[in-house]
């Protein structure tokens, strides 16, 4: 047996943002055992507003007037959640005609949804222009599909081009811009393709830019910020128009593993608002948009199972929860990650007391992947008790393999 000290191991971060009472999270201000009562089932996710609220409220409060918060709605598309958040930021970003349809459902303004995504089919492109949102083009083959859906529906096609940036966002958990990306346009083709904006006719709105995902580092977000709008300054010399929409991407993290900080919003806000103080002067049309998904939801949502099982096997306890990798693929690891790490996870029971022991939360999947927890220091449970996985808001049942085993679907609650 190897002797470790405990407090030498990276940590993760507290999962402070739900209250616990005498042992059991509170979410939605409600005790996590009755909550579940209330479902009726596990497993299942819960998203807590007030946690919504309060993540949207302290952004908007950094940053500067004029530069506005987008959803990127794929992070998760629970109509509910997606209703909510309508109201609590300034425009939702889809990626698809089914995103679309579940933001104008929501109440989303068609004046601040934009659609982005490679490959979008003809009849999406169509959909776009009838409901009258503004298009990210990816590709030159977009254009003349637009121009046709304008014609044919006598309404302007608003069009802004995302540009494949000559850099990446560094030290991202995805990256989505620099080098060969099928994301975007690259910047050397922008130009002509900016050309046959004009010709066309096509209603042009200005660019966007998304340099990568999961970014826990503020310098690189800023750096990132910078050279977009940068290059955005550049390019906008052969636009047909002004541009009144520049999107500077997002890219924000949330701590998952141990060891990891929660971001610092300080260097980004005062970096945002030396670009909007720039911009003010060099692009005085445009409105600068951040769009978050993780950073937004992804905090405020846990997910719950029960534990049907526990069994040691040579020495280590499993326990065998009901929900796993069909509902939680990005917590078992399999989700883009290059090693596998733990999420933060919990037992939450009432009188749990101070005992504690090394565990490893596993799913009912007949296969090694389904593991939540891998030999975690949990409290002491038994069949019967709840299991959380945190930090479950973003990229949960949308993002996982729900018919692999035939197991029900993960129930989704918003308190
Ligand atoms: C996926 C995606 C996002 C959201 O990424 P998060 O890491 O959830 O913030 C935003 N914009 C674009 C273009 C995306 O593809």
């Amino acid at each position: 047996m190897t002797v470790s000290n405990p407090n030498l191991k990276p940590q993760h971060v507290a999962m402070d943002q739900f209250p616990v009472q005498d042992g059991e999270l509170l979410v939605g201000g409600q005790r996590l055992s009755a909550l579940a009562a209330r479902v009726g089932s596990t497993p299942f996710f819960a998203y807590d507003r007030s946690l919504l609220r309060r993540r949207a409220a302290e952004l908007k409060a950094a940053m500067p007037a004029g530069v506005k918060l987008h959803y990127a709605m794929k992070a998760n598309p629970m109509p509910a959640l997606v209703q909510t958040m309508v109201g609590l930021v300034d425009g939702i970003d889809v990626a698809s005609a089914g995103e679309l349809k579940v933001a104008l459902d929501a109440g989303a303004d068609p004046a601040e949804v934009s659609f982005a995504g490679p490959g979008k089919r003809d009849t999406e492109l169509r959909q776009a222009v009838a409901a009258g949102v503004l298009v990210n083009v990816e590709s030159l083959r977009e254009l003349p599909v637009l121009a046709e859906a304008s014609q044919a529906l006598g309404l302007p096609a608003r069009v802004a081009v995302r540009v494949n940036p000559d850099f990446e966002l560094k030290g991202s958990g995805m990256k989505m811009g620099g080098g060969a990306k099928q994301f975007g346009v690259d910047v050397d083709v922008v130009p002509g393709l900016l050309a046959q904006v004009a010709s066309l006719g096509l209603a042009f709105e200005g660019f966007h830019l998304f340099a990568g995902s999961q970014n826990l580092r503020a310098d690189s977000i800023c750096e990132a910020q910078q050279k977009s709008y940068a290059l955005a300054l550049q390019l906008a010399e052969s636009a047909p128009g002004p541009v009144k929409f520049l999107n500077l991407g997002g890219g924000f993290g949330i701590p998952y593993f141990p060891g990891e900080q929660r971001l610092d919003l300080a260097p980004i806000s005062a970096n945002l608002h030396a670009i909007a103080e720039r911009a003010r002067a060099e692009m005085p049309a445009a409105s600068l948009v951040i769009e978050l998904g993780r950073y937004l939801v992804g905090e405020a949502g846990i997910y719950v199972t029960r534990i049907v099982d526990r069994k040691v096997s040579r020495g280590q306890v499993f326990l065998i929860g009901d929900g796993g990798l069909h509902h939680q693929l990005a917590a078992s690891g399999n989700f883009g990650q290059v090693v596998r790490k733990n999420y933060p996870v919990a037992i939450s029971k009432a009188d749990a007391g101070t005992a504690r022991e090394s565990a490893s939360l596993v799913g009912p999947l007949c296969t090694p992947l389904d593991l939540l927890a891998d030999r975690m220091e949990l409290a002491v449970a038994d069949v019967g008790d709840l299991a959380v996985v945190f930090q479950s808001g973003a990229y949960g049942p949308s993002a996982s393999p729900s018919a692999f085993l035939g197991h029900p679907a993960a129930v989704e609650v918003l308190v």
